[in-house]
């Protein structure tokens, strides 16, 4: 199976949504979500899915792909839309498939705005807290159910629901899903499903696994891909710092201050740094919530709404936890570790600069971290610059004074004597799967030179380059190459 390129022409202004042949219920609920043209993915997708063909949707959270997938899904479901209080009137039509429960959460607060004018009903069950008002839920019968697999499951067993009636299928971010280990828990779920059904499939990558996965579950699927939405994007300034471990924390809060910015995102690479960050933070007086693993469900979504709701300052959290967060307005990203794997990263600072809005994504490099950036590097396709940041206190800078200005033989070295190693694992397993002969599969991504997200048409901030101003209040020294420091020619 060889997936056919999506060939439509790319529009040259954004498609508004009322060109589209869509019920005045979901054009109505358009409008009241403040949306009037469409997104990449969606001027691409939703003509595809209106058509009922099986999509593969290289496309990320932040693009818009929620709607791109829920709107004509819905609108082909308005035929069975009923006010009947039955529950054999509402059995399950569409079945939505996420990697993490904050995903699903969030596919479910828009899926369930855009449904608001019909009698359609939605459905969010995960796992991590209490089964049973989510059973009586699906008792009483819904059109559209999203949920996680392991939790669906559940109710499988508990026949709670069934899935005999499913046209649609979407696996959104099917990478993660495939990562977080959730294959055979697909597998058995996508077992019950009736062979005769629409399947959409959206993921980042498009590794080996994800290609059989499509192999095994899609038919003739159309594939259908946009620009990153930060591989390309430039509403995110991305600036990179060479720090020490021990003064990274002081960094932030300088950062914090002299930006004023109001609310971040810390990602760290462990859920013990992320434990252990946070509490340090909020001893320095900062509102902090920690995000991660071994947290609660109720424990996250507290965090998770205390930090929307703006009562908290900072969100400290891990990968998995944070994956697919939709918050509005969210105006910084701090990496304090840089993530082991690149594709981490473009998750990552995508929590920022969403739907247009502008944001700042600052990672934090040691001397460790030399062949990490460099992949970042590769991956967004940027060259990236790391500055020295001179810290603003009584503490001597760290930096290595003969190193800074006169890039020689010591440019393959650190910036900063050893310091402290942070406390995170070093062996992460990386996503292999770039080792297949496909190369439709195995090309790296490739943004559609043609495709201009929506959010590039905002004033753009400045890439990071050698012209960039350094950050206000700090003395920022001149900005190496990373290729630089792995022993490459200087810039100068
Ligand atoms: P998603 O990629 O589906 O998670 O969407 C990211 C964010 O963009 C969500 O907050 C959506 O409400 C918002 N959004 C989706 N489509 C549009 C649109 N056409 N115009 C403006 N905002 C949108």
């Amino acid at each position: 199976m060889t997936p056919q390129p999506d060939t439509a022409p790319d529009l040259a202004a954004p498609a508004r949504f009322d060109t589209l042949p869509l019920d005045a219920k979901l054009q109505r609920a358009i409008g009241d979500a403040g949306y009037e043209t469409m997104t990449p993915i969606q001027a691409k997708a939703i003509p595809i899915v209106l058509e009922g063909r099986d999509v593969m949707g290289a496309a990320q959270t932040g693009t818009g792909k929620t709607a791109a997938f829920s709107l004509p899904l819905l609108q082909k479901m308005l035929r069975h839309e009923n006010p009947s209080a039955s529950p054999a009137r509402h059995p399950v039509r569409a079945l939505v498939l996420a990697p993490t429960r904050e995903l699903a959460d969030q596919v479910a607060v828009n899926v369930k705005t855009y449904a608001k004018h019909s009698h359609l009903r939605v459905a969010c069950v995960f796992g991590g807290i209490d089964i049973a008002p989510q059973a009586a839920e699906l008792k009483r019968g819904v059109e559209v159910l999203i949920a996680t697999p392991g939790r669906l499951l559940d109710h499988i067993q508990l026949k709670n629901c069934q899935l005999n009636q499913v046209e649609y299928v979407v696996l959104d971010e099917a990478d993660r899903m495939l990562d977080i280990g959730f294959l055979p828990d697909l597998q058995r779920i996508l077992s019950f499903l009736p062979k005769t059904r629409q399947t959409l499939l959206f993921s980042a990558t498009f590794s080996p696994e994800i290609k059989k996965l499509a192999q095994s579950y899609l038919q003739d699927p159309i594939l259908v891909e946009v620009a990153r939405p930060n591989a390309t994007a430039t509403n995110v300034e991305q600036r990179f710092y060479s720090v020490a471990d021990e003064d990274k924390r002081r960094l932030i809060t300088q950062l914090l201050r002299q930006r004023e910015i109001r609310q971040a995102i810390i990602f760290v690479n462990s859920k013990l740094g992320a434990a252990r960050l946070a509490r340090v933070f909020e001893r320095d007086g900062l509102r902090t919530a920690a995000l991660h693993g071994d947290k609660s469900q109720d424990e996250r979504l507290k965090s998770l709404a205390a930090f929307k709701a703006g009562e908290v300052d900072l969100l400290v959290a891990t990968d998995v936890a944070a994956r697919g967060l939709d918050i509005a307005d969210l105006p910084a990203v701090f990496n304090y570790d840089v993530p082991f794997n690149a594709e981490d990263y473009v998750h990552r600072i995508g929590r920022t600069g969403r739907a247009g809005a502008s944001g700042i994504a600052i990672t934090l490099a040691t001397r460790d971290d030399t062949r990490l950036v460099s992949d970042i590097e590769k991956l967004i396709k940027k060259t990236i610059t790391l500055e020295t940041a001179e810290l603003e206190n009584d503490r001597p800078p760290r930096r290595r004074r003969e190193t800074e200005d006169t890039p020689s033989h010591s440019e393959s070295r650190p910036a900063f004597p050893a310091a402290a190693p942070m406390p995170m694992p070093t062996q992460r397993p990386v996503r292999s799967g770039r080792s297949s002969h496909d190369p439709f599969f195995d090309r790296p991504y490739e943004p559609d030179p043609k495709a201009t997200p929506v959010w590039e048409d905002s004033p753009a901030a400045p890439a990071p380059s050698a012209e960039l101003s350094p950050v206000s209040g700090l003395t920022a020294k001149p900005r190496r190459r990373i290729a630089s420091l792995l022993g490459g020619k200087a810039p100068t």
